[in-house]
């Protein structure tokens, strides 16, 4: 017989490990690991690049300057921190801030790829380039900022970070603009997943005699198709 492991262990036992991490050299040099931070049933799920110097003293994700910009962007999607699930490419910080190595990025992988499967969001919001580049490779910000690519049921955003925003002023009603089509975004994601589920039940109930499927979801799905951009 298999132990079904909840949620809440998988993430205490992943935010243990990202605490005592040595992986990359970045241990030696960090006050505290970040290992992220949320509901684990968020909808909505960010990735940063990596703790700055306030994260880095304090252990959570987005509590300086950038931090407060990002509660303003999601006060305008009609979000709160709580609401959410934030989290960061590198959970260490690089010294000086400088920008993360590609084998720093490679060795933080396995814990983002974790994070993203206990939590399932809808959606996932990338802040910046180096979370933009997991999954918009070759593309630049300034061309996709605020576009939806749907991947598996999932809907992903590449924006802005909210630091740009912070060194150019004119970049400001930019993000705010991009974060105010969020609510949009997630109300797509969420009638998609329900259409999936529904797709996924019938054919648990066709294999099932005696069962009926209340309703053809796939007709639901086509009859507000939406076009995403690729
Ligand atoms: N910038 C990030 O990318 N992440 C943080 O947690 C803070 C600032």
């Amino acid at each position: 017989m298999t132990a079904t492991v909840s949620l809440e262990d998988r993430a205490v036992r992943l935010y243990d490990d990202i605490r005592h991490c040595q992986r990359c050299p970045l241990w030696r040099t960090r006050t505290l690991a970040v290992p992220g931070e949320g509901p684990l049933n968020a909808e909505v799920l960010f990735i940063g690049e990596a703790p700055g110097v306030n994260e880095d003293k304090q252990g959570r994700p987005f509590v300086g300057q950038a931090g407060q910009f990002l509660s303003e962007l999601l006060a305008a999607a009609g979000l709160t921190r709580d609401d959410v699930y934030i989290c960061n490419v590198l959970k260490c910080r690089p010294p000086g801030n400088r920008d993360p190595l590609p084998t720093e990025i490679e060795q933080c992988r396995d814990y983002l790829d974790e994070q993203i499967d206990i939590v399932d969001p809808l959606v996932i919001v990338t802040l910046g380039r180096f979370s933009m580049a997991r999954y918009f490779p070759q593309q630049t910000i300034s061309r996709i900022h605020g576009s939806v690519k749907q991947i598996d049921g999932r809907y992903y955003v590449p924006m802005y970070h909210p630091a740009a925003a912070l060194h150019q002023q004119s970049l400001r009603n930019t993000i705010l603009d991009d974060f105010r089509g969020l609510p949009g975004v997630i109300a797509r994601a969420r009638s998609q997943r329900s259409a999936d589920e529904h797709v996924a039940l019938g054919a648990i109930t066709a294999a099932s005699p005696g069962l009926e499927p209340d309703e053809s979801p796939v007709q639901r799905l086509e009859a507000g198709q939406i076009r995403l951009f690729d």
